[in-house]
Order: structure tokens, then C-alpha cells, then sequence
């Protein structure tokens, strides 16, 4: 968050080639109180996001250039940053969600501007409120969870996982052994109820966890949801 005449502005940067669209999402965006920068293709972007380090990004798939999976990449690889993923068809929210390119929650075009908003306002509220110092760090077998410094590691080493992957880890990790049913999950990490597609973002987001943290971090309660598994010390 920058400081701007002694109040708190959130920043967020909208990567979309189209420009009439972009300009209607950000002068909802500034109407809402944030900070708004434009790019419109996805290298510009992810140069954008490195300048200013904004604390969300909404980011277009289909873009000119390098497209929004890589741009995706490239911005979470420079600062884990909450990703919200606009997406043209099914199709292409189904590659998001299979290749759990890290962006943190998604909407598939057309959608209403308070719909936007919404999404917006949840995936910060979330991201604030994983800074609250609230917990000590965990640690369980091979894992250490530090929530203040929002690192996770395995075997000592640094692992990068994005925003929503470290507050999935750590919600099941808080209390391990338990079961958390998807729709639970959606609700306490996500911060909103989603009754479509809601569990596969939950499942994506399990599949990178696994293949970050090794796959027996997350056990798979068939039917009903997750569990965190490493034992703890
Ligand atoms: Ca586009």
C-alpha cells in the first residue's frame, strides 16, 4: 500500500488489450477509492507491476505479446501478488484452473462491474487479512510455516507459493488432521461462496500445493475435501 496525502490507497493494475473495456474497469476501480494503472499487453504489464508493486492485479488472458498465463507467471516469480484472471470463454477458465498458473481467482467474460468489484474487494480483504500477526509459525515434518514473513519451507528451503496457495496451506495447516470440505475452504480462503466451478479452483489450487510442497502435504478425503497430513512436532 502506498502513502498518498496521509491516506492508505490500495493500487491495482489492469492488464487488458482492450482498451474500452480497460478504461470502464478503471474508472469503476477509481470510483471505488483504489489507485488505478493500465496496460495493455502483457509484457508492459508485468514492467508495470514491477515499477509500482501494486496489491492486486486483474489481468486479461487473451493479450498481444506474451499472454496472461505467462504474464501471470512472470509477476508472481517478481512479488507474490493476489491475481484476478479475466477469461473470454469456458474453455480458457478451464486452462486456468488446470494449469494453476497462480492466479488467485478468476471471471469469465462478460461480467457486471459490481460482480468485478466484488471479487476485487474479496481477494484483498483476504490478503489484508493474512498480514494480521495473529499466528505463530508451524512446524510439521519436512514443513515451516511462518504467517508473519508468509513464507513456507521444505526441508529449509524456500518454497514461492502464490497469495491464495500459502492461505490454503496454512487455513488446514492451522489445524492439522482436520477435514475441510471444498465449499468450507471456499469460504474461510477464498472469502466468498461460489456456487459454480467454486470446487475446481479448490482443486486446482491443492494440485500446486502438491506439486510444490510434495504430494503427501495434502491428504484428499474422497467425497468430502482436505486435510493437511504432515505430522506435527
Ligand atoms: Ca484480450
Amino acid at each position: 500500500m502506498a502513502l498518498v496525502h496521509g491516506a492508505p490507497t490500495t493500487t491495482i493494475v489492469i492488464v487488458e488489450d482492450e482498451e474500452a473495456i480497460a478504461g470502464a474497469l478503471a474508472a469503476r476501480l477509481r470510483a471505488e477509492g483504489f489507485a488505478v494503472e493500465v496496460a495493455h499487453d502483457g509484457l508492459a504489464g508485468v514492467q508495470l507491476c514491477e515499477r509500482i508493486g501494486p496489491d492486486l492485479v486483474v489481468l486479461d488472458v487473451m493479450l498481444p505479446g506474451i499472454d496472461g498465463h505467462e504474464a501471470c507467471r512472470r509477476i508472481q516469480r517478481e512479488r507474490p501478488v493476489p491475481v484476478l484472471m479475466l477469461t473470454a470463454l469456458d474453455a480458457e477458465t478451464d486452462l486456468i484452473v488446470g494449469l494453476g498458473v497462480g492466479a488467485d481467482d478468476y471471471l469469465t467474460k462478460p461480467f457486471s462491474q459490481r460482480e468485478l468489484v466484488a471479487r476485487v474487494r474479496a481477494l484483498l480483504r483476504r490478503s489484508q487479512r493474512s498480514a494480521e500477526p495473529s499466528a505463530r509459525p508451524i512446524a510439521a515434518g519436512s514443513i515451516t510455516i511462518d504467517p508473519e514473513r508468509r513464507e513456507v519451507r521444505r526441508d529449509g528451503e524456500l518454497v514461492h507459493l502464490t497469495p491464495t496457495e500459502f492461505d490454503l496451506v496454512h487455513r488446514l495447516a492451522l489445524r492439522p488432521g482436520i477435514v475441510f470440505s471444498r465449499e468450507q475452504l471456499l469460504e474461510e480462503v477464498w472469502g466468498y461462496l461460489d456456487g459454480t466451478a467454486g470446487g475446481r479452483t479448490v482443486d486446482s489450487h491443492v494440485a500446486a500445493v502438491r506439486r510444490k510442497l510434495g504430494p503427501d502435504v495434502l491428504r484428499t478425503v474422497q467425497g468430502i475435501g482436505y486435510a493437511f497430513a504432515a505430522r506435527g512436532e
